[in-house]
């Protein structure tokens, strides 16, 4: 079978597959053809790619001709208009919130892996992209916080005064958020953490962080580990809670979400405008609404003194590092769909195969998406 790498849009300078995996895709017995500069964004070469065994290719030779095109994110519709019935497309396509686009590929009688679906399970673990790639975005987002903020994160008594540590608040403790922990802890933070799941606060203490309870969260037991919405009781009780939180902390990391929801606001205006002068929040839930009233989307609001950055996209601040853990994500995965002589096989009794394809057969086959309206 012939499997396509394309170059991603302008401003995504991750790539699906690096070297390394497509040299062991090509030894199953896998054509891989790369578009000329897919890497180069991660900072892999052309050269990299023809030394590992893969052909380049123009990309209109492989949305016609390859069986699979991988992309991370979606694809323009000038592109898949002229991929042919029958291609299997894999990448990060967060059907939960483009449904319209499911409809329309189902239409075109694609079928559609989506690895941001896979079941988060053991077995699935090395095939998680969302755990690899907001890993990466937890580490990034306290980088950046501390080079913007502008005061020191460790404690220093040195012989002209001494510095008090920061205090950094990170609300959300899921991959994102524990690995913000792990890094702020790293250079010498104080930090205090939120979350509705109660699951999480051992983790959060063994991290050495303090974890903030408020009462009475919605039980999330049959959510798969996913948090659910809150009651307005829990919410309006939350949210002074951390309004307190916010206005002694230098630094607020924000990673909240509820799949195929809007990020809840966890932060208000009121809330922000009794925050300190200098103080910096880095939000990682910007792309569904954000976990403040004042965030926008990938752009940096100033606001009475405080800095609000809204990013989502910090995995892709690290490419050469995110391609690296993504194709392996990727890679993992194929081997459920391709067989040790390279050729296509699709087990849906498989539950991971299974979880992670949202349109076969000319339908929408994922129960979630199915039920939401494009
Ligand atoms: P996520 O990105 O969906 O959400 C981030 C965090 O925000 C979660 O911890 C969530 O509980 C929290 N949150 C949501 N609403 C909130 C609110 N109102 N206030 C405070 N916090 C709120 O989560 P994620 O990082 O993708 O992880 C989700 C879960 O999946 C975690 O339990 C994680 O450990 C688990 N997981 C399991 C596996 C596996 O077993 N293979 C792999 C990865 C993740």
């Amino acid at each position: 079978m012939i499997l396509a790498v394309l170059k991603e849009k302008a401003g995504e300078n991750r790539v699906s597959l690096v070297p390394e995996v497509v040299k062991q895709l090509v030894q199953q017995q896998v054509e891989v053809w790369v578009e000329a500069g897919a890497g180069a964004g991660a900072y892999y070469t052309d050269e990299a790619y023809l030394e590992a065994g893969a052909v380049l290719k123009p990309r209109a030779d492989m949305l016609r001709q390859a069986d699979l095109l991988l992309s991370i994110r979606p694809p323009d519709q000038e592109d898949w208009a002229q991929a042919g019935a029958g291609k299997i497309w894999t990448g990060v396509y967060q059907p939960l919130y483009h449904p319209g686009l499911m409809r329309q590929w189902a239409d075109r009688q694609f079928t559609v892996f989506s690895l941001d679906t896979v079941p988060r399970t053991t077995r699935a673990q090395s095939m998680d992209v969302l755990s690899s790639q907001a890993n990466i975005a937890g580490y990034k987002a306290v980088l950046l916080a501390a080079y913007t903020y502008s005061r020191y994160f460790p404690m220093f008594m040195t012989a002209a005064g001494s510095i008090p540590p920061a205090k950094v608040l990170i609300l959300g403790a899921g991959v994102a958020g524990l690995q913000a922990i792990a890094t702020a802890r790293r250079l010498g933070a104080v930090v205090e953490v939120f979350d509705t799941r109660p699951a999480v606060k051992e983790e959060v203490m063994s991290l050495g962080a303090r974890f903030v309870e408020v009462d009475g969260a919605a039980d999330a037991s049959a959510a798969g580990g996913y948090a659910v919405e809150q009651s307005a009781e829990y919410q309006r009780k939350q949210e002074a809670k951390i309004a307190e939180s916010a206005a002694k902390a230098d630094i607020i990391i924000t990673t909240a979400q509820i799949p195929g929801k809007p990020a809840p606001v966890l932060i208000s205006q009121e809330a922000i405008a009794k925050m300190k002068k200098g103080s910096v929040i880095i939000d990682l839930a910007a792309a569904t609404g954000g976990n403040t009233a004042l965030t926008k989307n990938a752009e940096t609001v100033e606001h009475d003194g405080v800095t609000i950055i809204g990013d989502s996209d910090l995995a892709g601040k690290a490419p050469a590092d995110a391609s690296k853990l993504y194709a392996r994500n990727v890679l993992n995965f194929l081997k459920l769909i391709i067989s040790k002589e390279g050729q296509l096989q699709l087990n849906f009794e498989d539950d991971i195969v299974k979880g992670a394809c949202i349109v076969h057969g000319g339908a929408i086959v994922n129960d979630r998406v199915k039920q939401l309206q494009p």
